[in-house]
């Protein structure tokens, strides 16, 4: 069984050939990806619509967390062990790198603390940090 079929399992979900595509694409991508990224990783055997859905999926069920970018637009990532149906447990930092795109999860990164005055409800708290990833920077 792969990695993505079990992962599967794991969380309850029905096994399609598309789920376990968009799962691998994220296993071995090890950033976070936009949806054209997952388009274009896929090829074109694969309609919007279900890529929609199936990210939609993986968002709810806590496989995929959304990490927003500087441009405005969504890009998901896969999520650690500790997150499950409906839940996110994760406080991590992403970094965008400035010379070649991609955004990555710092899982190891703690968004520090954060008051908010009185009447205000935290719900969800984003930090990216923009500049030149290790990668790059070698
Ligand atoms: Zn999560
Ligand atoms: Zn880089
Ligand atoms: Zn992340």
């Amino acid at each position: 069984m792969t990695i993505a079929s079990k992962t599967l399992k794991q969380f309850n979900l029905r096994h399609t050939n598309g789920r376990e595509e968009v799962l691998d694409l994220f296993l071995n991508a090890g950033r976070a990806l936009a949806h054209h990224d997952v388009e274009n990783g896929l090829g074109p055997a694969h309609d919007r619509v279900t890529i929609y859905r199936t990210l939609r999926t993986f968002l709810d069920k806590g496989l995929l967390h959304k990490v927003l970018d500087d441009e405005g637009g969504t890009k998901y990532a896969l999520c650690r062990e500790t997150c499950a149906d409906g839940h996110h447990h994760h406080d991590h930092i992403h970094f965008k790198c400035e010379a070649c795109g991609q955004t990555t999860c710092l899982d190891d990164v703690v968004i520090p603390v954060i008051t908010l005055p009185k009447g205000y409800d935290r719900k969800e708290t984003n930090l990216l940090i923009q500049g030149v990833c290790q990668g790059c920077n070698q």
